[in-house]
């Protein structure tokens, strides 16, 4: 198995040699390949686009789209321009589509680029063309209703609109309509009624399209959450994100369960670092800032070198556990902005020692979905959020 750095982006990207790789986000590239794969089974014949936005979910953009196009996507989605370039630099070819700007961006260079770009209004279909017309190449539009997540998207009132305007622009030669999609604003709670809803109001959309006379490559609804639960919302393609990377879009309380975990999803990310110190101290002594911990007795301490600057959240004081010496360890007093405290009683742990904050579990650590769960919020927010300082490390790059 290889193992490779992906340079991070960020202040740190020219000092490589200065960072600790045990420190590190170690991804496994063999699990993204390997839930794609069972994704596209599950969408049973529709195409899939990975969705790698957000630096691929904060698993590293460029490798996470390698991973994907490996295990059977055909596609990549991301929300910015930005985000498109760096995918079109880094030398893929693979359609890719975004879905959010402002006006006044540069349409220009990624039309030029064959980027898919989103339309949502008659405006933003004119601004496109313009710049079309500019770059000399037609811009591949995915005109985009709100059926009922009230975003981006047109409205049905507005949506014939947005088809005629699509339509003109094809006439004219400035684009062409590739795609009508919608996004799900409740797919992670089956049978929420918005999810029949929705799917109502995207098939109403599709129709009056179609007998416009739009006839476009991909019709396409359906998240990660969709994807696996909802059959009607495949049509051509699908979007999933989260579920690439092996997280549960809908996830049942504990370390296991849910759809994802029945399909055979793998997590792909595993958080480590090594302890930078471990000592005794005596009973009653007050940890970390605010004293928020103090020993019971006289134990030994355990200094992680991750803080909420790496993403680890400070909400997580005295909260979240982490593996240590072949057990889970409770955070002991307040998370700092670089480093955090676990008090490991009579263990005997050193400095060195590997600290797993989370992974796929299979040693007992936590699973992101349980530092999510403790914490109130999404498996998506702790993945996200690990900071540009955490090198991202690469497993299973040519397995
Ligand atoms: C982020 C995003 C997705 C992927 O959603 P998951 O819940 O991660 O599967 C799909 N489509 C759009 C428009 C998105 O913004």
């Amino acid at each position: 198995m290889s193992l490779r750095q992906w340079p991070n982006r960020g202040p740190v990207a020219d000092t490589l040699e200065f960072m600790s790789f045990t420190t590190a986000a170690r991804i496994d590239l063999a699990a993204i390949r390997h839930n794609v794969g069972l994704l596209r089974e599950r969408a049973s014949g529709a195409a899939l686009m990975a969705v790698v936005k957000a630096d691929g979910y904060g698993h590293g953009m460029v490798p996470a789209a390698h991973a994907a196009l490996a295990g059977g996507a055909s596609w990549l989605g991301v929300a910015t321009l930005a985000e498109a370039m760096t995918l079109r630099r880094a030398g893929i070819e693979a359609p890719v589509m975004c879905w959010l700007y402002a006006p006044g961006e540069p349409f220009e260079e990624v039309i030029a680029a064959g980027v898919d770009l989103s339309a949502h209004s008659v405006a933003q279909v004119e601004e496109i063309t313009r710049a079309a017309v500019r770059a000399g190449r037609p811009a591949r539009l995915h005109l985009k209703a709100d059926s009922g997540l009230s975003r981006s998207g047109a409205s049905p009132a507005d949506w014939p609109a947005l088809v005629d305007a699509g339509l003109r622009a094809q006439a004219e030669g400035q684009a062409a309509v590739v795609g009508l999609w919608s996004h799900m604003a409740c797919a992670d709670e089956p049978g929420h009624p918005a999810n029949a809803s929705q799917l109502r109001v995207f098939g109403e959309a599709v129709r009056i399209a179609e007998k416009a006379g739009l006839r476009p490559e991909v019709r396409h609804l359906a998240n990660s959450a969709a994807t696996l639960t909802l059959p009607e919302a495949r049509y051509d393609l699908v979007r999933p994100g989260i579920a690439v990377y092996g997280l549960d879009p809908i996830p049942s309380p504990g370390p296991v369960g849910g759809p994802g975990w029945d399909l055979g999803l793998r997590p792909a990310m595993t958080l480590t670092g090594r302890l930078a110190l471990a000592k005794r101290v005596g009973a009653g002594e007050g940890v970390s800032y605010g004293h928020r911990y103090t020993t019971s007795a006289e134990t030994t301490l355990g200094l992680v070198p991750l803080g909420y600057a790496d993403g680890i959240p400070r909400q997580g004081t005295n909260l979240l556990e982490v593996w240590v010496a072949g057990r889970r360890r409770r955070i002991a007093g307040t998370v700092c902005m670089d480093q955090f405290v676990i008090d490991v009683g009579d263990d005997v742990i050193k400095a060195g020692d590997e600290v797993v904050l989370f992974g796929p579990g299979d040693r007992g650590e936590p699973t992101a979905q349980e530092w999510a769960e403790m914490l109130g919020t999404i498996s998506y927010e702790i993945v996200t959020r690990i900071g540009a300082r955490i090198p991202r490390t690469y497993d299973g790059v040519d397995a």
